[in-house]
This record gives structure tokens, sequence and C-alpha cells, in this order.
């Protein structure tokens, strides 16, 4: 069976978040490189799901430098572990 299924949970399920984390990052450095700002369109850091969520630059940004922050769909469960505790 394909490990790399969407559906997971526990540890594979951060896992997931963590790269949706990580292609979000690159979405915002695109959409930085096109001169673009107001809003992206990230993908939902859940990791259950592939559902897109419109996020404002300036919000992302500022989450990240916090660190500790996930951005999901509403309703969507986010786990208890934070970005920054698995990244540096
Ligand atoms: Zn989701």
């Amino acid at each position: 069976m394909d490990s790399r299924a969407f559906v997971a949970d526990g540890h594979d399920t951060r896992k997931l978040q963590l790269l949706r984390r990580e292609l979000n990052e690159q979405l915002r450095r695109f959409s930085r490189r096109d001169g673009q700002s107001g809003s992206l369109r990230l993908l939902c850091e859940c990791g259950r799901c592939r559902e897109e969520i419109d996020v404002a630059t300036e919000r992302f940004e500022r989450a990240n430098a916090n660190g500790g922050r996930w951005f999901v769909k509403d309703g969507h469960p986010v786990g208890a572990a934070t970005p920054q505790a698995t990244t540096r």
C-alpha cells in the first residue's frame, strides 16, 4: 500500500503538515518574486486534506516570524505540535 496517501495519523500527519508548510513557504517566495502582495493561496496545513485557503501574505509572514502556528481551513484539526517545534 502506498504510505504516501494523504490521510494519515499521528506523526505521519505531522510530517505532512511540515511538508505543506514547506510548500507554502515556496508559494510565498514565488508570489513575492512576482511582485504580488495581498493574499496567498496556500494549502491547508492540517495534513489531512487537499484543500486550499486564502491567507493574507502579511498574516502568513507574521505567523512565521513568531512560529508555532498552522494555517488550516475552519474546522480542520491542527494537532498539538507547532511548526516551530519540529523545524527550527
Ligand atoms: Zn485541511
